[in-house]
């Protein structure tokens, strides 16, 4: 069974338990006992945390065969957190649905928007609870200021009507220590108070309250006030997640949301998706076309995105000209599906500007959440790397991360032997054939050698070989052009190909080492991009 279903069952006797002693007009110490203690065990087993840490410490106090009668006032009181704990379970948790439960109340999810009201006046309060909760609110009363500061953290509500005069804690009291809070969650904030003096009022607004209400107050009036608040709310909290030029969630919530599908995986196994999408070449589009037809394209480029994509999937700007697509419940087979039509559609999108058309295509690199890369940094990281590729390759394509692993196994190997015995001639030709990457065909592997002698002597060369020598001329004991007569004795151009190093410009000394089997010689010094480009050709010779 699963765990869900165990805290499912754990709640339902909680329930059961507390009817029963409700109609009951008392209850022993020991009984008490005996629940709480059955209640820490299993609570904490099941992954309750919360309700087994309220059990141990309301526990600790009691006698475990203590023959005390407890009135079901004194009960209910005292175990007044877990009786809200379980009427905020039954009302907000489909039970039917065990896997949605989750796993304590502060991580319960409401349904719905929460109101907060805080306030010891228990007419007031059964009249706000019923006025708000016919209108479909979700109302939770607090009947002092030290509860209220609880739900206020557990439950975040949307709302909070804060009194003034409270039995233990003064409502203003409440509001400083909320206030931080209140601003990160954006809570609405309202004092309600039978006492809206001036000086209330000002001190309420100036320490971050939005609004003052005076009692008694205007049914309609309220209803109003918290129908306007929670538009206003919901427009600024979509405000804070989407960029603001396509429309598109921005970084900040991709973040969260990667973070939550990585949750849901840990929980579920659900399969997900992350793509990064960047546009080919568009520094040229703003070049050539300005800022504001870039910015066009970029919209319009989003409203395709909106029009591919599934209403679970979450299309994030990513910054510039980059996208984040996250595709819940996804394979890279579907993933490349959304992909490859919204390539379709965006290479067929013809854009006008300055008299010209132009069309303008991207590329995306995909990566599919596993157990072993389940970290946001690493999806990222595998989906960029993909991305890389598709650039590589040619661009207006998408490639998966781990496929090309099979192209590297087809990649041709070549290995580049530098032969030199000045150290910074060899090192820089060795640092930078190690980190080339010509194209996706080839892979290069770089040795290197600091004189002729250890060069022939080692175990340099297999048969199916592809290599490269590049072999200075000048160095002691053996110096190249021998090197190279004792090379040619057992290799051919077939698969060996020879430039020397030359710092000799002399005629005669290149013809010498043509005549010897040299394929091409490099005269010192040298711009190691060229001699990146004659080794290309040299390359392509070998594969020709
Ligand atoms: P590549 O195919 O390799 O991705 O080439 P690229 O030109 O697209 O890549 P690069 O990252 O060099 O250039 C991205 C450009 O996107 C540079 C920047 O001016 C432009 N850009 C970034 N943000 C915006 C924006 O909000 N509006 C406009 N118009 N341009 C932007
Ligand atoms: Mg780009
Ligand atoms: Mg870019």
């Amino acid at each position: 069974m699963r765990k869900e279903k165990y805290q499912q069952m754990i709640y339902e006797r909680m329930q059961a338990e507390f009817q029963q002693w409700g109609e009951r007009d008392c209850i022993l110490e020991q009984e008490l006992y005996f629940f709480l203690h059955s209640l820490k065990g299993t609570a904490g087993t099941i992954g309750l945390s919360e309700i087994s840490s309220i059990s141990s410490e309301k526990i600790a106090p009691l006698e475990e065969s203590g023959k005390k009668e407890w009135e079901t006032s004194e009960w209910q009181e005292y175990l007044a957190p877990l009786i809200e704990g379980l009427d905020f379970y039954t009302k907000n948790v489909e039970v039917s649905h065990g896997e949605n439960v989750e796993p304590s109340f502060a991580k319960l999810k409401p349904k719905k928007d929460f109101i907060l009201v805080i306030d010891d006046d228990i007419a007031f309060m059964t009249f706000m609870k019923d006025l708000l909760e016919k209108e479909g609110y979700a109302v939770i009363i607090a009947h002092n200021g030290q509860r209220g500061l609880e739900l206020i953290y557990e439950i975040k509500p949307a709302v909070v009507f804060l009194d003034i005069m409270l039995p233990d804690i003064n409502g203003f009291t409440i509001l400083e220590d909320i206030v931080n809070k209140v601003k990160k969650e954006r809570m609405i904030v309202a004092m309600i108070s039978e006492n809206d003096s001036r000086a209330n009022q000002i001190r309420a607004y100036d320490m971050g309250a939005l609004d003052f209400i005076a009692k008694p107050i205007d049914q309609e009036i309220l209803l109003s006030y918290i129908s306007n608040r929670l538009m206003y709310k919901k427009a600024l909290e979509r405000s804070i997640i989407m960029d603001e030029l396509t429309q598109l969630y921005n970084r900040k919530y991709m973040n969260t949301s990667l973070q939550q599908l990585i949750q849901q995986f840990e929980r579920k196994e659900e399969p997900f998706v992350v793509a990064i999408v960047d546009l080919d070449y568009f520094k040229k589009v703003n070049d050539t076309y300005g800022h504001l037809v870039g910015d066009e394209v970029l919209q319009s480029f989003a409203a395709l995105v909106k029009k591919v994509t599934h209403e679970q999937d979450i299309s994030c700007r990513y910054g510039g000209e980059e996208f984040v697509l996250l595709l819940p419940n996804s394979t890279t087979d579907d993933a490349s599906h959304v992909l490859e039509q919204l390539r379709e559609a965006m290479a067929q999108k013809l854009f006008s500007a300055k008299g010209e058309e132009f069309q303008v295509t991207f590329s995306a690199g995909i990566a599919q959440a596993t157990k072993e890369n389940l970290h946001p940094e690493k999806l990222l990281e595998e989906a960029d790397q993909a991305l890389y590729f598709a650039k590589q390759s040619g661009r207006n394509r998408t490639i998966t991360f781990g496929s090309h692993v099979e192209d590297v196994k087809h990649r041709l190997k070549v290995t580049i032997i530098v032969v030199d015995d000045v150290y910074v001639v060899r090192e820089m030709i060795t640092n930078y054939f190690t980190a080339w990457q010509p194209n996706e065909k080839y892979e290069i592997e770089v040795l290197e050698f600091s004189d002729g002698v250890s060069f022939l002597q080692s175990d340099w060369y297999v048969p199916d070989g592809k290599y490269i020598i590049l072999l200075d001329g000048m160095m002691p004991i053996m110096d190249g052009l021998d090197v190279l007569k004792k090379l040619r004795e057992n290799h051919s151009s077939n698969n060996v190909l020879v430039s020397m190093l030359t710092g000799r410009k002399s005629e005669e000394h290149i013809l010498r080492a043509l005549e010897l089997g040299a394929n091409d010689y490099i005269v010192k010094p040298f711009d190691i991009q060229e001699v990146s480009e004659r080794i290309l050709r040299l390359i392509n010779r070998l594969y020709g």
